[in-house]
């Protein structure tokens, strides 16, 4: 089974896919986490992208569909999860191409649902581990008053450099504009499966298996 989670920032695709990398051993495909990695490890790539990265612009597609396609033919499991691509339509269209090359199709496109003031809200309050990117919120899930992760005890955690309100701006204008049309396209295609993000973690993730099944 190869997936797509559809949304917008904030909406919870990260968090939901590792829910679904621990029970159904599928691998998550995160083009913002590839980004960030080569950002991290100093390549020419990372260093034209952090700029972008950091105002809350779009990737070109030539790079983020040059990572998946790498990824696609050096990794295997139990299926996909594609968190966070494609995010346009010439993306879309690159994914269905390479999938059919690596005799693969995709299965089902999770658009997860959340209100635009309630991304505000997760976005800049958000924080992560820094070793096992368990997701902190200051408000709804603060990091434990001993400053270890409830989840592997490491004690060092981070916020996003665009995890600000200005980037913000500027990610879902992106979205609303580049991606929103991917809603359009997979529903025409028979794949489009709405689920309410509103809810806790544990309500998002039985909503979600719901629709797998
Ligand atoms: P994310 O971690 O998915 O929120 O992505 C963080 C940032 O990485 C985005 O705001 C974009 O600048 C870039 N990015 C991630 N995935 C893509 C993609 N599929 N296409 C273009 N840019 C991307």
């Amino acid at each position: 089974m190869n997936i797509i989670l559809l949304g917008p920032p904030g909406a919870g695709k990260g968090t939901q896919a590792r829910l679904l990398v621990e029970e159904r051993k599928m691998v998550q495909l995160s083009t913002g986490d590839m980004l960030r990695d080569a950002q991290k490890s100093g390549t020419e790539m990372g260093k034209r992208v952090a700029e972008v990265m950091a105002r809350g612009d779009l990737v070109t597609d030539e790079i983020v569909i040059g990572l998946i396609e790498e990824q696609l033919t050096t990794s295997s499991g139990k299926g996909f999860i594609f968190d966070g691509f494609p995010r346009t339509l010439a993306q879309a269209d690159a994914l269905e191409a390479l999938l059919t090359k690596v005799g693969k199709s995709l299965s089902a496109v999770i658009e997860m649902r959340v209100d635009d003031e309630a991304l505000v809200e997760r976005i800049t309050a958000r924080s992560t581990c820094a070793s096992c990117g368990e997701v902190y919120n200051d408000n709804t899930k603060p990091i434990p008053e001993d400053g270890k992760c409830s989840n592997c005890g490491a004690t060092e955690f981070k916020r996003r450099a665009d995890d600000n309100e200005d980037s913000l701006k500027t990610r879902l204008m992106e979205y609303y504009k580049k991606t929103s049309p991917l809603i359009g396209y997979y529903y025409a295609k028979g794949k489009l499966r709405p689920v309410d993000g509103m809810g806790s973690l544990a309500e998002v993730r039985h909503e979600i298996e719901i629709q797998l099944n």
